[in-house]
């Protein structure tokens, strides 16, 4: 991503015509929009060459198979106008490996998924940190995403990526993040859903969450 931290709308509506609606009246304010499983699936892949007149697309499809089907997944992404696409990381080198090489066939971005935050990542996730970061970082990930709503994970993961790679923070807004903790523990782009689509002020929420990251 070219600026140094931003803002990302979580277009997480299943009525495509509202998620056109509001990724335009906030587009001043976002530097990306992350398209998941609720829109694409609830209107079709189309959606993302369509958002990304507003703003760059990373398609958060969350990938997590073998490498080919990874091949094919990322292709489809980056054939309809995806900027970015958003990988997990726990399916080994192989499986990340393939998504880079082919972001990389389309000038684009690669995201990978290190820590989460729900009660299920304890088990299955928390441990794995470490070998997470690791792994993306020797694949070359352009950024990873990690909690903005759980300030020492976040800043283990920071601690664990260095300077140079960018993190991108869900959980601020309605999950109980605050954009300032996350940009202090170590985010540079806050991915924020709800907060902004459920609300009646869309483009006056982006607003006050691109000044706080602004000012910060
Ligand atoms: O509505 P809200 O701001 O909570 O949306 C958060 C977005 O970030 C959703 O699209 C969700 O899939 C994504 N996400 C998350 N936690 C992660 C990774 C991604 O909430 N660890």
């Amino acid at each position: 991503m070219n600026n140094e931290k931003g803002l990302i709308f979580a277009c997480d509506l299943q009525d495509r015509e509202k998620a056109i609606e509001i990724t335009k009246k906030v587009k001043k304010y976002i530097d990306g929009v992350k398209v998941n499983y609720p829109l694409i699936l609830s209107s079709d892949i189309n959606i993302i060459s369509k958002l990304s007149r507003y703003a760059p697309v990373i398609s958060d499809f969350k990938i997590a198979d073998v490498p080919h089907i990874n091949k094919i997944i990322c292709k489809k992404a980056f054939e309809n106008g995806a900027q970015g696409v958003i990988s997990h990381s726990f399916l080994g080198k192989k499986s990340l490996e393939v998504c880079r090489e082919v972001a990389d066939s389309y000038n684009s971005e690669l995201f990978s998924v290190v820590e989460m935050s729900h009660s299920g990542a304890e088990k299955f996730i928390h441990p794995k940190v470490d070998d997470l970061c690791e792994l993306s970082k020797k694949v070359g990930v352009d950024g990873v995403i990690a909690p903005g709503n759980d300030a020492k994970r976040l800043r283990k993961v920071r601690n664990l990526l260095g300077k140079n790679l960018d993190i991108l923070s869900p959980g601020v807004g309605f999950q109980g993040g605050e954009v300032e903790n996350a940009l202090e523990a170590g985010a540079n782009f806050i991915i924020v859903g709800r907060k902004i689509y459920r609300s009646n002020k869309p483009k006056e929420v982006a607003k006050e969450l691109k000044d706080k990251i602004n000012n910060f």
